[in-house]
């Protein structure tokens, strides 16, 4: 295969197509944001930092010719994913956007679904230990609850927070048992989580089905129209096969 790939990542699928593409002997370099303070890094060459918006992405990609650019970003990192979608229409450079699915509801759930942090915060009124897992950004949406907050992110969240507010700094993935365990110490009565899907973070909405806790679930932005889009890494690598193939073209 010929040609750079750009991967816009953060995630674990950007780390493992990287780790594949390295494998097949492409030229990978990743793209970070650059917000958690000691990322775990991907195979191949990395650059962190924002672009400037889809105008710095444009001009950027005129700057650093690529092949492809897949972008994996997470499902809630939507500016991103506005941008790449944004600056691959300017330039024609090809675009795939790699998203895992999201979360489904299984018997013994008690799912509420929200379209933002400030509805999931309206929603917990009422409860008096809300579990919130849903990163460090965006908890000032959280920050006027008067019920007793657990808090879990990678770096310390900064304030607002909510008044009555515990930290707790951890970088999953987390097992049943460790979520059963610190829902138990907290006696945490609702948890909140972004729809994230995949995984590592799950073991949270089983655990809070098993100790029959309702969740908060804050719904995935849409995605971009027109960009191709994939659920796993297999079929990213597929695609970019059959368009870095140099007698093939990519659509
Ligand atoms: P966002 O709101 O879509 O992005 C905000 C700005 O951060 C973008 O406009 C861009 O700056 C910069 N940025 C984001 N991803 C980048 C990347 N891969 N490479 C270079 N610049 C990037 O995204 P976010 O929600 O803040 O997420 C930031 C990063 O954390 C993403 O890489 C995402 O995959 C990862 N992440 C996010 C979440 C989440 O819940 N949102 C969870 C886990 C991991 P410019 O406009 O200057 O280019």
């Amino acid at each position: 295969m010929t040609g750079r790939v750009l991967v816009l990542g953060g995630t674990g699928e950007a780390r493992r197509l990287a780790t594949a593409l390295v494998a097949d002997g492409v030229d990978v370099l990743t793209s970070l944001a650059g917000r958690v303070a000691d990322p775990a890094l991907p195979a191949g060459e990395v650059r962190v930092g924002g672009f400037g918006g889809a105008e710095g992405l444009t001009d950027w990609l005129r700057a650093h010719p690529v092949r492809a650019v897949v972008d994996a970003t997470h499902p809630f990192a939507a500016v991103m994913t506005a941008s790449a979608a944004r600056a691959a229409e300017v330039t024609g450079v090809p675009l795939l956007r790699l998203q895992r699915p999201g979360w489904s509801e299984q018997p013994g759930d008690d799912w509420r679904w929200v379209g933002s942090l400030a509805d999931a915060a309206a929603a917990v009124d009422g409860f008096s230990c809300v579990f919130l897992t849903t990163g460090r950004q965006g908890l000032g949406a959280f920050a006027g609850l008067t019920a007793h907050c657990l808090v879990r992110s990678v770096d310390a969240p900064e304030p607002p927070l909510p008044a009555r507010t515990t930290v707790v700094l951890a970088r999953g993935p987390f097992t049943v048992d460790e979520e059963l365990a610190l829902m138990r110490e907290h006696r945490v009565d609702v948890v909140v989580t972004k729809d994230s899907g995949g995984s590592l973070t799950e073991a949270k909405l089983t655990a809070a089905r098993e100790l029959g806790l309702p969740v908060v679930l804050v719904r995935r932005p849409p995605l971009p129209a027109g960009v191709p889009t994939v659920a796993t890494v297999d079929e990213a690598l597929t695609w970019l096969r059959a368009g870095l193939d140099p007698t093939t073209s990519v659509d």
